[in-house]
């Protein structure tokens, strides 16, 4: 089926979500609650998407046939995670089907430096970057950034996947070679505060509303905690929702995204750094789901299907916690305190740092 990408979709359409994954889960949860069904395309036959969407679709990103086949039964196409190989959403737009956000925006914000580079360009801060290829530009890069350090590839990096802390006593090439000898970008270390984060959704007509920005605690870097609300000066937050919104518009972004920040305090140079720009809904947002009217999944299903982004108003405070690897097993205590609202992603598997599930303490009513 073929979408113009000015005619909004209507209950009983089907949006096609690439990836399998939590989010691609949730999104198909908040679909159908709108009366909308979801195929999901994924490579792995039991990821969480494939409980809950109406039709999958089985195989990898590049098959070009299961693509054509895909694209023949959706009204429109969206992805779950970054790392959907460019040439996947080519293929779709080839084949006639819309996809938001849109592939520019994709290719500039999975890879670090391309987004590094966007932001630059758009004056908003980024911590002190540069380009690396070679163990020749890693030395030189080194002696200009100074140490601390960190090392990340340009692509396919996640929760900390892909990186390497450096030290004044590092030795270069083992930190090239644990990351493969991959493209790179080295990044000064900042000492932040805090880290925060907005997650905000734009219209397929440009509007654009965002959630309270939250407070974000990381375990071995990955996300452990999100809070709301936060006690970040108001300043800080009006300037972190209006770089939020220059993003969206310079990128032409339509759906769910978050911008992670480093708070640097209010005496710093540069209070906010932007750490990256995910162009999806986003785990530190999941609070959303219980704590506004309109969460991050409705929204980005209504802004893929044309429909006006809805309310984000935050009505309680709130606190969600990951449950990473084995925390899963505590499932069936968090059931018994009547302030938490349970998610367990259906995953079978229990590996350590995994994301299993999440659940969020609502706190109280902020009365708005
Ligand atoms: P990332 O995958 O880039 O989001 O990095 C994962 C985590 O590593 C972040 O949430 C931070 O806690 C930490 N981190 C990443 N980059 C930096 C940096 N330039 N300076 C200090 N900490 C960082």
């Amino acid at each position: 089926m073929t979408v113009e990408s000015d005619l909004s979709l209507k209950p009983g359409d089907v949006i096609g979500i690439l990836g399998g994954g939590q989010l691609g889960r949730m999104l198909a949860i908040a679909a159908a609650q709108l009366g909308l069904k979801t195929t999901t395309f994924t490579p792995d036959a039991n990821a969480p998407a494939t409980d809950v969407s109406k039709f999958q679709i089985i195989a990898d990103y590049n098959d070009q046939k299961a693509l054509k086949r895909f694209a023949d039964h959706i009204n429109v196409a969206t992805y779950e995670f970054e790392n959907i190989p460019l040439e996947t959403l080519y293929s779709l737009e080839t084949f006639g089907t819309s996809v938001f956000p849109n592939i520019e925006a994709l290719k500039i914000t999975q890879d670090r430096l391309l987004e590094k580079t966007f932001l630059t360009e758009h004056s908003i801060p980024v911590a002190p970057f540069f380009s690396i290829g070679t163990l020749d530009d890693l030395e030189k890069a080194a002696v200009t950034s100074g140490m601390p350090a960190i090392l990340k590839t340009r692509r396919f990096g996640y929760d900390g996947k892909g990186q390497v802390r450096l030290e004044r006593n590092s030795v270069l090439e083992t930190a090239f070679d644990a990351i493969a000898q991959q493209e790179a970008v080295l990044e000064a270390f900042i000492g932040f505060e805090k880290e925060i984060s907005v997650v905000a959704a734009r219209g397929r007509d440009g509007s654009f509303q965002h959630y309270d920005l939250s407070e974000n605690i990381h375990h071995n870097q990955i996300l452990y905690q999100s809070f709301v609300p936060t006690d970040i000066p108001a300043p800080i937050s009006e300037l972190a929702y209006d770089i939020t919104r220059k993003i969206a518009d310079a990128l032409n972004f339509i759906g769910v995204f978050a911008v992670e920040f480093f708070y640097c305090g209010m005496t710093s140079e540069q209070p906010l750094i932007v750490n990256e720009i995910a162009p999806r809904v986003h785990n530190t947002g999941h609070w959303t789901l219980e704590a506004c009217c309109v969460n991050q999944f409705e929204n980005h299903i209504r802004a893929v299907a044309g429909w006006p982004i809805g309310q984000t108003h935050r009505h309680s405070d709130a606190v969600m916690t990951n449950l990473l690897g084995a925390d899963v097993m505590k499932w069936s205590g968090l059931l018994s305190d009547q302030t938490v609202k349970l998610h367990l992603y259906g995953k079978s598997d229990v590996k350590a740092d995994r994301k299993m599930g999440h659940f969020t303490k609502i706190l109280e009513k902020t009365g708005r």
